[in-house]
């Protein structure tokens, strides 16, 4: 109820964002076109205005308002922000390309040393904003390291923010008006409000959400669990456990600097289990390497948590889990919260691994079996000669075999989270197994 209420204001409130100013402008100015201005160019004013609303809810869709990410998942949002994106670049490809049909003396706006100050911003937020563009399109292409693309993604954002900002205040014409004029200062003034959130609010908060490590669990050579317990110290006595709904993720720093790298990673532990807050975690790269030296005692800054990839938001008859790899964390957390809420419906897992040393939890997964209704398939994908379970690809075949009848399979939720490869065959094989996409839920580790 209270996720589908959110889902509306957070709706509404973009949609109202989107539309205001384009249907404000043509009110409050008239019929322009009467008065001189050609068809063209009042198009040109209402992409314009149309691309500026976007920008306005792009940046506040990755600003980890956790109403958002919880409202819309992760995916939800960062697909969205790209897909809004990439309608702003078309928006203002348009508008350029309406100014110059409008009026073709207006070439003249590209001479960036003689056009005046409003042109030159507007070239110079285009310019960046097609920087930003390629930069995403191409960013596994250009193998730069995370941090530097997402720091030069920020620059590049920030940019084309103040330099659309300068474009409009400079037009002066559509801030002439005292109701437009308001608009566009509620507009800002919301987009600054969200910018110091993420950008000021959030590090600040991080330094009182500080958790200590308990301890480091090896579960296989390269992967491990990072037990987290609240620092507990006179001054922040009482300190709570983080409360989450199995599933969700957290951000995790290793200091409170904004500067500091910061990962996302699933919690892996149940949402009851206390004051400690587990995740289980595959060492791939600098950050995760640096966890896994982690002491006991050793400080770590935890957002979150975030993310709709929960049980808790849909009512179903039982839950299909397909893992592959590291993406069994989110079915840890909920498997291990069902245990401790006794839960007595028919639940399936099905986990895919490389090699058998890949499938992570087996023990634990068989004693959780012996408390829940729960039937595990394992796949490999490189079984050794003496394997006798499931191997290959997941296919309509396996799948088939481990569901109930068309009814039954139709009333059940599935959660989907591993390697993008994994997720899209998965995707592919109960799309012809015609299960309703509201059913169908997935997280995949990785944001672009
Ligand atoms: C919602 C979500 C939940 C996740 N849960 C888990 C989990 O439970 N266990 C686990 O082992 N891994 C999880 N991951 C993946 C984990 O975040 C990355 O493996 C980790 O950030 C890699 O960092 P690195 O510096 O060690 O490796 P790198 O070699 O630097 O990065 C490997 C890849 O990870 C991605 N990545 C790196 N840094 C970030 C970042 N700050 N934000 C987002 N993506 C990044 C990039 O695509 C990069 O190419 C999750 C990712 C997401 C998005």
């Amino acid at each position: 109820m209270r996720h589908h209420l959110e889902r509306t204001l957070w709706a509404t409130a973009f949609l109202a964002v989107l539309l205001a100013p384009v249907l404000l402008a043509p009110v409050l100015h008239g019929p322009r076109i009467r008065n001189g201005s050609s068809l063209l160019s009042e198009l040109s004013v209402g992409m314009g205005l149309l691309a500026t609303s976007m920008l306005v809810c792009t940046v506040v869709l990755p600003s980890r308002l956790r109403s958002l990410t919880r409202t819309f998942g992760i995916e939800g949002v960062l697909g969205i922000h790209r897909f809004v994106g990439l309608a702003i670049t078309l928006l203002v490809g348009l508008h350029v390309v309406l100014v110059v049909a409008a009026n073709p003396a207006n070439v003249a706006l590209f001479d960036v040393v003689h056009a005046p100050d409003r042109a030159r911003a507007a070239l110079g937020a285009t310019v960046a904003l097609g920087a930003l563009i390629v930069q995403t399109v191409l960013r596994r292409r250009l193998r730069h390291r995370y941090e530097v693309w997402r720091w030069v993604h920020v620059v590049l954002a920030a940019a084309v923010l103040v330099l659309s900002g300068l474009h409009i205040w400079w037009l002066n014409h559509l801030v002439r008006d005292a109701a437009m004029r308001a608009l566009f200062t509620v507009l800002a003034v919301g987009v600054l409000v969200v910018l110091a959130y993420r950008w000021v609010w959030l590090p600040l908060r991080g330094t009182r959400r500080e958790y200590v490590v308990r301890e480091i669990r090896p579960e296989t050579p390269t992967v491990s669990t990072l037990v987290l317990e609240p620092r507990r110290n006179g001054a922040r006595r009482g300190y709570r456990s983080l409360a989450f709904a199995p599933g969700q993720f957290a951000w995790l720093r290793l200091h409170p600097s904004i500067w500091a790298q910061e990962h996302p990673f699933t919690i892996a532990s149940s949402a009851h289990l206390g004051l400690w807050t587990e995740f289980t975690i595959r060492h791939s790269g600098d950050f995760t390497r640096q966890l896994r030296l982690l002491r006991p005692g050793s400080p770590v800054w935890v957002d979150g948590p975030h993310g709709a990839f929960t049980l808790d938001l849909h009512r179903t008859t039982g839950l299909v889990m397909i893992a592959g790899g590291v993406g069994i964390t989110p079915m840890m957390s909920m498997l291990r919260t069902l245990a401790h809420r006794r839960d007595r419906r028919p639940h399936r897992l099905l986990m895919v691994a490389r090699t058998i040393d890949d499938l992570l939890f087996r023990a634990e997964i068989r004693r959780l079996q012996q408390r829940l209704d729960l039937t595990v398939v394992e796949l490999l994908r490189q079984p050794p000669p003496s394997w006798t379970g499931a191997s290959g690809t997941v296919g309509a075949e396996l799948l088939t075999a481990l569901l109930p009848g068309e009814f039954r399979r139709n009333q059940l939720d599935y959660y989907l989270c591993g390697p993008p490869a994994l997720v899209t065959d998965v995707l592919t094989v109960l799309e012809e197994l015609d299960i309703p996409q509201p059913r169908i839920h997935t997280e995949q580790f990785d944001f672009v």
